[in-house]
């Protein structure tokens, strides 16, 4: 009945894997995986399933249960939220607090709380996005794995005709005592994994979940001038609320292909302009790319290597208003590496005619000459 998916395996990481292990091979599978990008049949499914795991193995809390075990009646390694543990709501969560309204079993575990909206969960996914579209913006479409309750058992988990049941073995209690007196410990429920419920009969659509994961798709305005690792924040498209609570919101993280000529610095783009010894000698007017064409630079005669240029408003647009970087060129002076004969000997004849001893100053100032 249960569904038994071994999540370190789907993850491909050991059991006694950091939690920031996991989260990198999560990242990785599911760059690899992401439907996106990946149009190879199963590969939607497979993303899931990697979801599915990361979902569990990501929350050290949910983790432990499912370390533990998880495999109680209806198997949810999701855990049915405690008390305490908000953060770990689900729709399991409110599946359980539905049942203590049901059974009235309340104090089984003393504070459960009378169910409350919650707020959906916020999702989190990435967009691989070109130079050009991180400049000029751009529409992607973006699919993100998210919740949502099982129809079958309109999330209760059970199979429709039947609903959960108190747990027999801790009586809804959710913990069992081991050990006699002042030894005694107690620890959660072998049986129902610390839920005070069981289902007998889980709902063949979800497995007992009360949920399933769902794929939902959105096409995202991305504006001009993002950068790697931008996040752009999608109000209510997260995960939906529970028991009537907002959803949650949905962030899209970018990541940008590097141009190979314009490389950010700061809110500026800076360009390698290379220039030869004679154009840095005796100047020149070089053209040099711009995010929209080409422009004429001036080199005055006598630039020095490294030397900057800035066009002033070329550069990025600044995200979320309408003003724009700067374009600095740095002129770098291409030296040869080797000189054919005719150019050795135009450098003998520069070096003839170029007088003086520029380090006389240094010799001197030094008292050495
Ligand atoms: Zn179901
Ligand atoms: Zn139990």
């Amino acid at each position: 009945m249960a569904r038994a998916a071994d999540y370190y395996k789907t993850l491909g990481v050991d059991k006694k894997a950091s939690q920031d292990e996991i989260k990198k091979a999560y990242r990785k599978l599911a760059r690899q995986y992401h439907p996106d990008t990946n149009k190879d049949s199963g590969a939607e499914e497979r993303f899931k399933e990697i979801s599915e795991a990361y979902d569990v193995l990501g929350d050290p809390d949910k983790r432990k249960k499912y370390d533990r075990g998880g495999v109680f009646a209806g198997a949810n390694p999701f855990g049915g939220g405690g008390p305490g543990q908000p953060g770990g709501a689900t729709d399991f969560g409110s599946f359980s607090d539905i049942l203590s309204g049901i059974f009235n079993t309340g104090g089984g575990r003393g504070t459960r709380t009378k169910p409350t909206v919650e707020r959906g969960k916020d999702l989190e996914t990435s967009v691989s996005l070109s130079f050009e579209q991180a400049i000029e913006g751009a529409q992607v479409p973006v699919t993100v794995a998210t919740h949502a309750a099982c129809t079958t058992c309109r999330g209760t988990g059970a199979r429709p005709g039947t609903s959960p049941q108190v747990c027999p073995v801790c009586n809804g209690r959710g913990v069992e005592a081991q050990g006699q007196g002042v030894f005694s410990i107690t620890r959660p429920c072998s049986r129902c994994g610390g839920s005070g419920t069981v289902i007998e009969e889980p709902c063949p659509t979800c497995g007992g979940q009360g949920r399933l994961r769902e794929m939902k798709r959105y096409r995202v305005n991305i504006p001009a001038g993002v950068k790697e690792g931008s996040r752009i924040r999608l109000p209510g498209k997260g995960e939906a609320g529970l028991r009537g609570g907002p959803p949650g919101d949905l962030y899209v993280v970018t990541h940008v292909s590097e141009s190979p000529v314009f490389k950010p610095k700061g809110d500026n783009f800076e360009v390698e302009v290379p220039i030869t010894v004679a154009e840095a000698l005796g100047g020149a007017e070089v053209e040099v790319p711009t995010l929209h064409g080409t422009k004429k630079l001036r080199v005055a005669p006598g630039t020095k290597h490294g030397t900057l240029q800035r066009l002033r408003g070329e550069g990025p647009p600044a995200l979320g208003s309408s003003s724009r970087g700067d374009l600095h060129y740095r002129f770098v002076i291409d030296m040869p590496k080797e000189l054919n004969k005719e150019q050795q000997a135009a450098v003998e004849q520069l070096s003839k005619v170029m007088n003086g001893n520029p380090r006389e100053r240094i010799l001197r100032a030094a008292g050495q000459a």
